[in-house]
């Protein structure tokens, strides 16, 4: 897995092509829009720099690194060459569905395609395509420099190749991967999500403040984050379709909050935009 292709380079993408870049493995990203793409190489030129600080990397290092990634507004160029596949496209089945089945068309015959979904099935991501036994999905976290999990979730078809695989590439940026059987929400997101659901809910119901409910969790369970605060990092939109497919798979214990609903109606979507939970300079 020397050669790995990202699709899409918002939030998720442009973390797991800095990680794979700084590992030393050749990097092309595709996002369909050029600011996408612009966002992206600022934040991997801002991640490289922080590592020549911190003497992670030399000077020389992190050019070397980053004259590695390519940089594409079509798929079929991006994937030419690639081993691995990792679409990052927001979590709208539809899109997805699409993407893979274009993947398919363009991507080398052995090369694996994995789903970055926090939620979706990726049997249902792939069932499209002629290779349903090379897909997975590789659910990272964020921000994904920091975060040391990879969930690889199997879809039905998924075979023991793709699995080993998957783990040594994991191995291969310095991640630790667990292996979990498909069910809409995996492990983490399907825990994590309830959690941020039920703050949002006692922020509406007046039990505590923003800051009080984060501080509690943050001091009373360890978390490192509050469930507010993480729920703007990770998007406040993307939580949204997250709780909606959770509630239409799952069931009641999912129904989105209002408020998070109202929120991304205004266009308050957490960090990326400056205005969620909190407000953000
Ligand atoms: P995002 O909105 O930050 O980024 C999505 C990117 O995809 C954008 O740059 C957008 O321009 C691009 N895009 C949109 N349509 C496209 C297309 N047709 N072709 C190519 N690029 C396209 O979303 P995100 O938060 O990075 O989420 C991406 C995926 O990762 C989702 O499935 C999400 O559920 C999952 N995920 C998110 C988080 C998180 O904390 N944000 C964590 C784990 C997994």
């Amino acid at each position: 897995m020397q050669n790995v292709s990202i699709i899409g380079a918002g939030t998720m993408g442009r973390g797991v092509a800095f990680v794979c870049a700084f590992s030393g493995l050749s990097v092309s990203v595709q996002d369909k829009f050029e600011q996408g793409l612009d966002n992206c190489r600022s934040y991997i030129e801002r991640q490289f720099q922080k590592s020549i600080e911190k003497g992670k990397l030399s000077w020389q290092e992190a050019e070397e690194r980053m004259k590695q990634i390519t940089y594409h507004q079509e798929i079929q160029p991006a994937v030419a060459e690639a081993q691995l596949v990792i679409e990052a496209v927001p979590e709208v089945m539809e899109l997805k569905v699409e993407i893979f089945k274009e993947l398919d068309r363009c991507a080398p015959k052995r090369a694996v395609l994995a789903t970055n979904t926090s939620t979706m099935s990726p049997t249902e991501i792939s069932a499209q395509t002629s290779r349903p036994d090379q897909c997975i999905a590789l659910h990272f976290f964020n921000p994904v420099p920091k975060m040391k999990l990879i969930e690889v979730i199997c879809g039905l078809e998924t075979s023991e190749e793709t699995i080993q695989r998957s783990f040594e590439f994991g191995e291969s940026i310095g991640k630790e991967c667990v292996k979990i059987n498909e069910y809409p929400g995996f492990a983490v997101s399907r825990m994590n999500c309830l959690i941020g659901n039920e703050a949002m809910n006692m922020v509406m119901e007046g039990v505590g403040s923003v800051e009080d409910i984060d501080k509690a969790m943050n001091l009373g369970l360890n978390h490192p984050m509050g469930p507010l605060e993480l729920a703007d990092l990770v998007g406040l939109d993307t939580r949204l379709r997250n709780m909606e497919y959770l509630h239409k798979t799952l069931g009641e214990k999912y129904r989105p909050c209002p408020i998070l609903t109202k929120y991304v109606k205004a266009g308050h979507l957490g960090r990326k935009t400056g205005r969620g939970f909190y407000t953000y300079s």
